[in-house]
């Protein structure tokens, strides 16, 4: 899809057309111009020619219902994007931000697979889109949005809330803020310049470790930005929006998931305003999930020691929904 020229291609247009435009791409969920019949012929074949509204992706479906595309980008890059269909019918889509991510975390195949480029807003809004087609031809929409995906949402700060504010905004899909998570490994600046946007989107930290020394074996951004320095951005980030923050903690066998982890982990978090959301390894070369009793005793020390905690079901294991995982796999085959 490539919608970048559409303001130049219907300049000398009535104003309305831009109207009747935005409400076939992100309310309509159209596929092709031709089914947008308010546009004249002529139009909607210019359109056809210099902004295709098509979306190249390889579909993977999981034996749990969880989708994950491999989308091509214009310049033939590809990213990954999920979607993650839950029992009470709302449906999360995990988009990238980046091609690639250069936070090189050890457990995370994008990481290691190197960073390409930015994505741009609409390139982030594409992976939406795709979505809400399909969903729309079964009479269901997007619930939520999540920046879990390939990239450093906030190394991508500009593209990220541009798409945010498209994806909100009535003339776009009309999307609540709330809707929209955003997944930081910590960048204190992006942090701050946040609670400073006046969107009421909800922020999630890549906490993965308790402490700066194992955090900093695990996620190299540590040695950048230390986990006190971190922290005391989200505590600003509080301040200034008085939301509350989810800490996402990946157990991964016999690297933090030992009883003293979870120790170290109420130490950190006793007081703040958030939650503690545990989700277990998605095996790769490298590392091992937590084993089942192993979760549940981690969970236990949490709750015992009075952190708020929620488990998230591992999705999409049958299609390497863990981030990068298929792009990895197939940029080794090619
Ligand atoms: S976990 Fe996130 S921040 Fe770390 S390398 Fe992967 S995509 Fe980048």
């Amino acid at each position: 899809m490539n919608i970048s020229k559409l303001k130049e291609v219907i300049e000398d247009q009535p104003k309305f057309r831009f109207k009747q435009i935005e409400q076939a791409i992100f309310r309509d969920f159209v596929s092709s111009w031709a089914e947008v019949t308010t546009l004249p012929a002529n139009l909607r074949a210019i359109l056809d020619e210099e902004c295709s509204l098509e979306i190249k992706v390889e579909e993977f479906k999981s034996d749990d219902g969880s989708v994950k595309i491999l989308l091509e980008l214009e310049d033939g890059l590809k990213i990954e994007s999920v979607m993650l269909s839950h029992r009470d019918g709302r449906h999360t889509i995990c988009v990238s931000s980046q091609v690639g991510c250069p936070l090189g975390c050890l457990f995370c195949a994008t990481g290691q697979n190197g960073y390409k480029r930015n994505l741009t807003r609409d390139e982030i809004v594409e992976q939406v889109l795709y979505f809400s087609r399909q969903l729309k031809a079964k009479n269901e929409q997007v619930s939520n949005i999540v920046f879990m995906g390939m990239g450093e949402p906030l190394l991508n700060y500009d593209n990220v809330i541009a798409a945010i504010r498209l994806m909100n905004s009535p003339e776009g899909m009309g999307l609540g803020a709330r809707r929209f998570s955003i997944s930081t490994a910590g960048i204190p600046k992006g942090i701050r310049q946040l609670a400073r946007e006046g969107l009421e989107v909800n922020l999630a930290l890549s906490l993965h470790a308790p402490t700066n020394e194992l955090r900093g074996q695990l996620m190299p951004i540590s040695k950048s930005y230390t986990l006190a320095q971190v922290m005391k951005s989200l505590e600003d980030y509080v301040s200034a929006t008085n939301r509350r923050i989810m800490f996402e903690y990946m157990t991964i066998r016999g690297i933090n998931d030992e009883p003293i982890h979870a120790k170290q982990l109420v130490k950190l978090l006793t007081g703040w305003l958030g939650f503690v959301n545990l989700i277990n390894y998605n095996e790769t070369d490298l590392f091992l999930p937590s084993t089942a009793e192993r979760m549940t005793s981690f969970k236990s020390i949490l709750e015992k020691g009075g952190l708020k905690v929620v488990q998230r079901y591992s999705f999409g294991k049958s299609i390497d929904a863990a981030c990068g995982q298929l792009a990895g796999k197939k940029k080794k085959k090619d």
